[in-house]
């Protein structure tokens, strides 16, 4: 991958949107200036169906699809299907839909490089006409053997100088299926001693008895990436191709082919754009699927995954996910974005929007001795202090309660405000209470509490005037929904998986989920939309489950880590330089 293990950290905190520009974007002013193009701007992108979109792929989505609308362009969706043992139309229609969740609709029909597979042999065969392909019947071995080094040039195939005549001939029979796997390859006819390893005779085409999503059993033979998608791009009238740096040394080639063709329009051109790293985090596909196959996840969608769908069900709104890829910019070197910025635009997202609901998550109870017995008051409740039109909603009020458990402390310390023997704190959107006494079990643990409420204190003042200095959030015992509710911490405990050469799994964290059960919820929340996103007041933001209205999966904390990194930051700078 690639990925050097500086931190990129030249964003802006909370800011949505970047009217920023950048290499890419500048190149396709000017080449719009200059006419080129005929003016106009074409990208696409290309994923492989063989797994789904994670967060890197989420960058070069909103790339393609941004710059394409900011100078009214086209961008279409292309799967680039070549490689008929991974591929899978499950993937196809996850991808579709991942990419219209994140919020872009690609132009006109959904392509596939599948449906050039006529064209591109047609083109191979102009190829081999022309003398710039041959067949070659060394294996995959030999062939990478003989491709030399950087320091070593490469040895010519014994099969480089066959004749036109007997390329065509064994190139229709490698195609009718007539050879094995692996027997025969087409390769360009370029240099084997040329500076660039791409530029050694690459391979085209590569024989698979395979059956393919899209082409079934009709073909046996299936071209490779460097075959198809440069060719795919100019086909499709595609003007800026956009890909990530691992394929730079591979544009002298993408631009040969389109040099040697007979094409309908305009070449295309590749540039290529640093690839997202975010730390604590892998973005390859390889080492997701291992994640899901090792069952160290629960699935593509499990919300400690960076695949959009996790995000999805974790409660990333797509919102806070475009706002990151356009904040973080596109470089030409590569570098690690902090996780918590990423964090940041999601918690930036949900403080505006989310309605203020209330949740115990380990529930100690609460008997108001003084509590008309029977009594059920309605309250007032604040949905959303940063939005007044979300108004407001009625929670039940009654004589048994939970609190959360580490909000009573038997002795309490200096610093702890909260609950204790003989104090009073505030119930949120509540009474003044006043705790009296406390049960415990035969171990010793507080099993109940018994308080008095002041009833002068309904909506949070007393009216003379007396403060108290901890507010709590509760909820009314015969009034409360069960759930349970996940907490997520980092799913690799190395900020860099991997960086030191080693296998990033090795850091997977054994404790990066506990589910809490027996939650106690406000009873509102049991009619909240499944996926929407709410504040638990002072525990952070929390997801109703896709798929199991018993579950909530905490979305973020409340505290702005991305805010401290900053401050250490800007401290470290400044020390630097005092
Ligand atoms: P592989 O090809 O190894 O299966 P991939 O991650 O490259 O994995 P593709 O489906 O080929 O998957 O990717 C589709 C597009 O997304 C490509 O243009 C690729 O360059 C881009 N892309 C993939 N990973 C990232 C990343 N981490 N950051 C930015 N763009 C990415
Ligand atoms: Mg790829």
């Amino acid at each position: 991958m690639g990925g050097s293990s500086d931190t990129v950290n030249d964003a802006p905190t909370g800011s949505t949107s970047n009217s920023g520009t950048d290499f890419i974007r500048e190149k396709v002013k000017s080449d719009m200036a200059a006419g080129r193009f005929g003016g106009r701007v074409q990208t696409r992108f290309p994923p492989e169906p063989n797994g789904y979109p994670h967060i890197g792929h989420a960058k070069a989505i909103c790339l393609n699809f941004a710059v394409a609308a900011e100078f009214g362009g086209v961008c279409k969706l292309r799967f680039d299907d070549t490689n008929p043992e991974t591929e899978d139309a499950n993937f196809v229609d996850a991808i579709e839909d991942d990419i219209r969740w994140l919020g872009f609709e690609p132009s006109g029909e959904v392509v596939y490089a599948s449906d050039y597979f006529e064209q591109l042999s047609a083109w191979a065969v102009d190829l081999i006409e022309a003398g710039l392909a041959y067949v070659d019947d060394q294996d995959a071995e030999t062939i990478s053997l003989n491709r030399g080094s950087f320091t070593e040039v490469g040895t010519d195939s014994p099969w480089r100088d066959r004749s036109a005549a007997d390329n065509l001939d064994l190139f229709a029979r490698m195609r009718s299926g007539e050879f094995a796997e692996g027997t025969r390859v087409l390769r360009a006819r370029i240099d084997m001693a040329h500076e660039n390893m791409q530029m050694r005779d690459p391979v085209l085409y590569r024989i698979r008895h395979a059956h393919h999503y899209r082409t079934g059993d009709s073909w046996h033979i299936y071209p490779t990436y460097d075959w198809a998608h440069g060719q795919s791009d100019a086909i499709e009238g595609v003007t800026h191709s956009l890909c990530t740096l691992e394929f730079d040394t591979h544009r002298q080639l993408y631009d040969w082919c389109l040099e040697h063709l007979d094409l309908p329009g305009d070449k295309p051109e590749q540039s290529e754009f640093a690839r997202l790293n975010l730390t604590h985090t892998v973005t390859s596909k390889r080492k997701l699927r291992a994640l899901v196959d090792g069952h160290l996840v629960d699935g593509w969608d499990d919300p400690r995954m960076p695949t959009l769908r996790a995000m999805r069900r974790r409660g990333y709104p797509p919102e806070a996910i475009r706002g990151f890829c356009s904040a973080i910019g596109v470089a030409r070197v590569n570098g690690t974005h902090e996780i918590e910025l990423l964090e940041s635009f999601v918690r930036t997202h949900h403080n505006t929007n989310a309605l203020r609901r209330m949740a115990v998550l380990n529930p100690l109870e609460v008997v108001i001795d003084n509590w008309p017995e029977g009594q059920v008051v309605e309250l007032d409740a604040i949905n959303n202090p940063e939005d007044e039109s979300a108004g407001t909603r009625k929670v039940p009020f009654s004589g048994r309660l939970f609190i959360e458990r580490d909000d009573f402390m038997i002795d309490p310390p200096k610093k702890f405000f909260r609950l204790a023997p003989g104090r009073e704190v505030r119930l949120r959107a509540g009474f003044f209470i006043t705790c009296t006494d406390y049960v415990t079990d035969a171990d010793g643990e507080v099993v109940q509490l018994k308080c008095t409420y002041d009833p002068a204190t309904q909506g949070g003042q007393a009216p003379d005037g007396r403060k108290v200095k901890a507010t709590l959030h509760w909820v009314s015992a015969e009034h409360a929904v069960d759930a349970s509710v996940a907490l997520y911490r980092r799913l690799f405990t190395d900020s860099h998986p991997g960086a030191d050469g080693g296998d990033p799994l090795d850091s997977v964290n054994p404790d990066s989920r506990s589910v809490l059960e027996g939650c106690k919820l406000e009873p509102v929340l049991a009619d909240t939309p499944a996926g929407e996103v709410v504040q638990f007041e002072r525990l952070g933001y929390f997801a109703h489950d896709l798929d199991q209205p018993d579950l909530w999966h905490r979305t973020v904390g409340l505290r702005d880590e991305w805010a401290n990194i900053q401050k250490r930051q800007a401290k470290g700078a400044n020390q630097a330089k005092g």
